[in-house]
């Protein structure tokens, strides 16, 4: 009898070896919060995991300053909680590898993963590839990306010590990180399309009562301005009055939302119009033994305890899923 567990298949072509193929139970795109806490469920179920992932373990986590709102932990950096989260995962024995995910393809049961040159075999695939910051789209912000324009304050909030700093948005991340950012600059200026955060309000009444942040309401940046070899200057329009008043700035943050890492599944035809993968709340995409969680799903809230939640219930459901597909393949 085949032993599907240890899955090493040899397909034979009358004499001829055609090639051997590891198959995972599970193959987990990403090691983020939502990635690290399905192989966690995944691997402890005793089903054979692998996390492929294009960067470091950690995901979104190692681009947070300080987070308040993960339960077990009343404040803990981001990082700190990145490197926890990876142990945890690891501890029951699933596989982690290097590999940056370009396509899922299907082949009966399984799921043909293909990340560079390498080609990975799974009965399922869990898609935990996260979101990335928008841009804004505005001259000047290529040219000087790195060169004082930023979407990261953990990476680099240290280069604009006793600086003017600016943080473009009024979500979460761009309010949250613009206090963060005071304990670098010498003044950090908010600048929001509209005269109202969207925030949450702890973080907004926190921006409002420090001393160093200032806001610039009902504006849109016009352009980034430099010297060609660093910023120099904002220019920003007032969205009421239409004038457009020039402001200097040694450093720039963007944060205006946030866009799926979908790219590599777009012919599975599993996202909505924007991109987004869509699921029930079982993490299942209209693919058999395809599941999604975290901020790459079409959902309302992106943070790390949805992410988490996520990916419990995706690892709950590949087992079943596994062990369906493994009763099937027996008989
Ligand atoms: P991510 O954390 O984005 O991880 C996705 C992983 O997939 C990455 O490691 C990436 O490298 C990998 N990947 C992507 N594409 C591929 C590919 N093709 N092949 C292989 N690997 C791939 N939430 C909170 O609850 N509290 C906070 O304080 C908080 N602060 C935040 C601050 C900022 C600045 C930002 C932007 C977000 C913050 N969030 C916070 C939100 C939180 O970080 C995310 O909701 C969470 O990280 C989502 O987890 P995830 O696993 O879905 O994706
Ligand atoms: P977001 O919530 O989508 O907010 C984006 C902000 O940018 C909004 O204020 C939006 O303005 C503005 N914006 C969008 N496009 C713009 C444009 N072209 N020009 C100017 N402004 C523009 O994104 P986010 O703040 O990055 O948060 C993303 C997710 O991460 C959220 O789910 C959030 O809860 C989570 N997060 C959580 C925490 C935390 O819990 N502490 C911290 C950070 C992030 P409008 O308001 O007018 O739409």
């Amino acid at each position: 009898a085949l032993d599907y567990v240890s899955a090493l298949l040899v397909y034979t072509k009358g004499e001829s070896l055609m090639e051997e193929r590891t198959i995972y139970d599970v193959v987990i795109i990403g090691s983020g919060p939502g990635g690290m806490t399905a192989a966690l469920y995944t691997s402890r179920a005793n089903l054979k995991t692998l996390i492929l992932e294009k960067g470091v373990p950690g995901g979104e986590l190692l681009n947070t300053s300080d987070v308040e709102n993960y339960p077990g932990f009343p404040t803990i950096s981001g990082p700190e909680l990145a490197d926890n989260m990876y142990k945890g995962a690891m501890q029951f024995g699933a596989e982690y590898a290097y590999g940056h995910v370009s396509k899922i393809e299907l082949e009966g049961d399984l799921k043909v993963i293909t990340a560079g040159k390498k080609t990975y075999y799974a009965y399922a695939v869990v898609i935990a590839t996260g979101s990335y910051h928008r841009k804004l789209e505005v001259p000047g912000e290529e040219e000087y990306a790195g060169r004082g324009v930023s979407y990261c304050a953990v990476c680099d909030g240290a280069f604009f010590k006793d600086k003017k700093i600016f943080v473009i948005g009024g979500g979460d991340s761009a309010v949250e990180e613009g206090t963060y950012l005071t304990q670098f600059g010498k003044s950090v200026t908010i600048v929001h399309r509209r005269d109202q955060l969207r925030a949450q309000k702890v973080l907004q009444d926190r921006a409002f009562a420090n001393e160093k942040i200032d806001f610039l309401w009902n504006s849109v940046v016009e352009e980034f301005v430099g010297d060609g070899s660093k910023i120099t200057g904002v220019r920003v329009k007032d969205v009421n009055t239409g004038e457009v008043t020039t402001h200097d700035a040694d450093g720039v943050f963007i944060y205006v939302g946030l866009l799926p890492v979908s790219d590599p599944f777009k012919d599975l035809n599993i996202t909505d119009a924007e991109g987004w993968i869509v699921t029930n709340e079982q993490m299942e995409t209209s693919i058999p033994g395809i599941f999604a969680v975290g901020d790459v799903r079409q959902k309302t809230l992106r943070q790390i305890t949805t992410a988490v939640g996520d990916g419990g219930q995706a690892g709950h459901m590949v087992y079943n899923y596994v062990e369906e597909v493994k009763e099937k393949l027996a008989k």
